[in-house]
């Protein structure tokens, strides 16, 4: 195939529409692989028992194949019985039933892309979601052809383990140095879903019986050195199969379960049936070494992967557009597990916080597309925060419409109907509308439309009435690519508070249509709607949308002091977190006074720091300046952002100075016994140490110098480092080559030492450098490269400047050694149009001159997207 001298035709050639989709010609009942892994090469047989199903031509598709043989039902193929391109091989005239049997060498050594079947280190492993598997061989490498698959796997002793899905056959030696294992999987699974792994690994086992008495061996593969950091994934694994029995009656279904961790990985973790394939970042955890909001992640992975053996796997998506079916279903379904790991309005506020910061600018940007988009270039483009978090978000709408026994009724009826089946999201909303009673097809809007609502709000109270009346109007902004955007239906969770008494309002709004207003839920399901409440006494204070029941902007026009109110007399401490940040905003975007906050936090902290230390560390979030950027959509200027920020934050340094440094002092979180409570209060104390080095103070570096010598937490550890880098103190160089000494032999420690030094607020296009060049940098790595770069992205003043041209060159680079971690990486400076002139300007003309140079698919749809506003 020719590469098209402009990419961007070549990449409008290559769209690929959900109106187009057409079922596959043939299905595979069975296939067996062999996968004979050499030094310098491997090779792969394949044989395909396939069964017509509709009329037409049999198109396997295959990418950088090197074809040696090619039967059907025996027979070997020559040249010009067969058509050969680029991406697909296609077969005419096949009989309805037929055996296709095919030999293919591939160069998982040489594979940089980390998709397909890749050698990392000493460690080969697979990546195949959603199109790697063609990769390994030629196959309909589509999620609607389900089949039972066989797996030889084949290679030189030095790789003792050998894996694959399903249950382990046979092993046997081939000669003195190889050696094979046989593997077959029982359930049906498109090829996404196949695994591999060869290497040489050592072994963490436990066992688990699940609510149907099945006996299934449990087991997390690491390096050897790794396998006492695996101790809290296993646990988190055991977890997370009982929440699956208890809350959606979903038991599992294989005799074992095997969890592999790898270095080199693109994303989190992948869901191979019975085979997880795990960044090392998602899986190992323990205090010394990982943060806390590690450990938190590790638990929640775990139980993503581990859900997706239902919601993903045993039922899987008709083709990739219904990704999100998957994705947001499974993500809803990890929140609600880690809301039952950690104080509940906490998880809710980590969850909110990055949908705000990542999605919803995501979705007023030029990469809006709706959860589930009607179009793509490549597919890979497309596991974006609007498919997950955003997909959580609608599940959660529903889930909360519906409460906890309809929508388990829904979701039993779902597995009832399509249990082993690829289906789409209209199934999934039928199968929950039925199981439940409850017609939820106006939620298929949600997964259809860009855009995150507007929903504006005003309020009257009327005293001789004593009624309270809100008014609800919804807006979506124009899109020219959806003209048609409908009304979306929102629940909105609220209360009524009394101002004097501080107490909640029972409400009461008989004047409604029956179930408007139900546990404090009302349903706005048109443009616009009223609502009066009833024997309201006093002018109340409501608060709207708690919990954030809906993924909208809300537009209400609180008083500085109703904010503050809430802050002091919100029970949902979802939405007393909510009042902070409404109230921040206002102060670092609108010029407010800040002392409403400050006195509302005097007010409230001191009884919540000993209650819910986790809770109060949230209290005392200040929106990144990323978070600010994205409120913004002309005219950003970064260092005005920077600047009001960093005058904030010292003002608030001063006014709570004695509160912090009492606060710090008096808390030991090696006398909490509760994981939650100790990692609120280790939270805290670095929050508080940062504030007090704000306030000059030299001997408050000392402090910090007392904290990373003598924990052995890494939380603790990385927080004081923090603080002694970013001040420049004194005791800084020391302290980070200390850090480096200890843990250079600890990859993810080392991310955190690389990370930290990237995201130093002076951190220079020298720093950048210096980090670049350092011999334990290494662009093969995506968390490496992830580090630096995250780091550097830390402080929008640096990356709008000499960052610019540190994303491009990245872009550029990955391009072709890795297009899935460039073309994200990208993403970064998808805001560009927001800048102040001539930043702006400035760059627009290098994403431009990009484009000229950069040829993968993932890139190239990337910038035609970005330069498309
Ligand atoms: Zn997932």
């Amino acid at each position: 195939m020719n590469i098209a001298a402009n990419p961007a035709v070549e990449a409008a050639d290559q769209t690929v529409y959900l109106k187009d989709y057409k079922k596959p010609t043939f299905l595979v009942d069975s296939v067996h692989l062999d996968i004979q892994v050499f030094q310098d090469h491997t090779i792969v047989d394949s044989i395909l028992n396939v069964k017509r199903q509709t009329e037409g031509d049999f198109v396997l598709l295959g990418r950088d194949l090197e074809l040696k043989e090619i039967k059907v039902n025996d027979v070997v193929l020559t040249s010009d019985q067969y058509q050969l391109d680029t991406e697909q091989l296609t077969l005419t005239n096949v009989p309805d039933i037929a055996v296709i049997t095919t030999r293919v060498i591939i160069h998982p050594e040489k594979n940089t892309m980390l998709e397909g079947l890749y050698q990392a280190g000493n460690l080969f492993v697979t990546q195949n979601e959603p199109e790697g598997f063609r990769k390994i061989t030629f196959y309909p490498d589509r999620p609607d052809v389900l089949s039972v698959f066989t797996t030889r796997v084949e290679a030189d002793k030095k790789y003792p383990v050998l894996l694959a899905n399903g249950n382990l056959l046979e092993t046997g030696e081939v000669n003195a140095s190889r050696h094979y294992a046989i593997w077959e999987d029982p359930t049906k699974k498109p090829s996404y879903l196949f695994a591999c792994v060869i290497g040489d690994l050592a072994v963490l086992k436990d066992r688990y019986v699940t609510s149907e008495g099945r006996d299934v061996a449990l087991e997390i593969y690491a390096i050897e050195k790794d396998i006492p950091k695996c101790k809290i994934a296993m646990e988190a694994l055991k977890h997370s199969m009982r929440w699956d029995e208890e809350h959606y009656g979903r038991p599992y279904d294989l005799d074992n379960y095997m969890i592999v961790a790898v270095s080199q990985f693109n994303m989190g973790a992948m869901e191979n049936k019975g085979l997880n394939i795990f960044n090392t970042s998602c899986v190992l955890a323990d205090e010394e070494y990982t943060t806390d909001a590690a450990i938190m992640r590790v638990q929640s992975v775990i139980a993503h992967e581990y859900f997706h053996n239902w919601t993903g796997n045993r039922i899987t998506c008709r083709d990739w557009f219904q990704l999100c079916l998957k994705e947001g279903l499974t993500v809803f379904r990890d929140q609600s597990f880690s809301e039952d790991l950690q104080s509940a309005a906490v998880q809710r506020i980590d969850d909110v916080s990055i949908l705000k910061s990542h999605q919803f600018p995501e979705d007023a940007g030029p990469l809006s597309h709706p959860p589930r988009p009607d179009h793509f270039v490549e597919i890979n483009n497309f596991y974006t925060a609007t498919v997950y978090e955003k997909g959580a978000e609608i599940n959660r709408m529903m889930a909360t419409l519906l409460g906890k026994e309809k929508y388990r009724q829904g979701t039993d009826e779902y597995f009832k109907r399509h249990d082993g089946q690829a289906v789409t999201v209209e199934d999934w909303i039928s199968a929950l509308s039925a199981g439940s009673g409850v017609d939820l097809s106006a939620f298929l809007r949600w997964y259809n439309q860009p855009g995150t609502p507007k929903l504006q709000v005003t309020h009257k109270y009327d005293a001789v009435n004593q009624s309270y009346t809100l008014v609800f109007k919804q807006s979506l902004r124009k899109n020219d690519k959806y003209p048609e955007l409908k009304p979306l239906p929102i629940p909105v969770a609220l209360a009524l508070f009394n101002k004097d008494s501080g107490e909640q309002f029972t409400l009461d709004a008989d004047d409604l249509v029956e179930n408007q207003v139900k546990d404090g839920v009302y349903l706005l399901n048109s443009e616009e709607a009223t609502v009066t409440f009833k024997n309201i006494t006093t002018e109340p204070v409501v608060s709207l949308l708690r919990n954030f029941s809906a993924p909208v902007n809300l537009d209400f026009d609180y008083t500085d002091d109703a904010l503050a109110f809430l802050i002091e007399h919100e029970t949902n401490g979802f939405n007393q977190w909510q009042a902070t940040q409404t109230l921040l905003e206002r102060i670092l975007l609108e010029d407010h006074v800040a002392q409403p906050y400050i006195d509302a936090l005097k007010n409230t902290l001191p009884n919540i720091v000993k209650k819910d230390p986790l809770l109060a560390s949230r209290l005392l979030d200040v929106p990144s300046e990323g978070y600010l950027a994205s409120r913004i959509d002309e005219n950003y200027k970064p260092d005005v952002i920077q600047e009001k920020r960093n005058a904030l934050l010292n003002a608030f340094a001063k006014a709570l100075s004695s509160f912090f440094k009492e606060t710090y002092l008096s808390l030991d979180p090696k006398l909490q016994s509760e994981f939650s409570q100790a990692m609120g209060e280790r939270a805290l104390k670095n929050i508080m140490l940062s504030y007090m080095a704000r306030q000059g103070d030299e001997a408050v570096f000392e402090l910090a110098k007392q904290q990373f010598d003598t924990t052995s937490n890494m939380s603790e550890r990385l927080g004081a480092l923090k603080v002694l880098v970013w001040n420049d103190a004194p005791q800084a160089k020391e302290a980070l080559e200390k850090f480096y000494t200890r843990f250079k032999d600890e990859p993810l420690a080392l991310d955190q030492w690389f990370m930290l030094q990237a995201a130093h607020p002076n951190a220079t296009q020298e720093t950048i450098q210096y980090l670049t060049s350092h011999p334990d940098y290494d662009l093969g790595t995506p968390n490496r490269i992830r580090a630096v770069s995250g780091g550097l992205n830390n402080n929008p003043v640096n990356a709008w400047s000499y960052g610019v041209a540190h994303f491009i060159e990245l872009a550029q680079y990955l391009d072709e050694k890795n297009p899935i971690v460039g073309s994200r990486l990208l993403q970064v400076l998808s805001r560009w149009y927001t800048l102040a002139e001539p930043k702006r300007t400035e760059v627009k003309e290098e994403l431009t001159k990009l484009k000229e140079t950069v040829k993968s698919k993932n890139v190239v749809e990337t910038l035609n997207s970005m330069l498309s506003v």
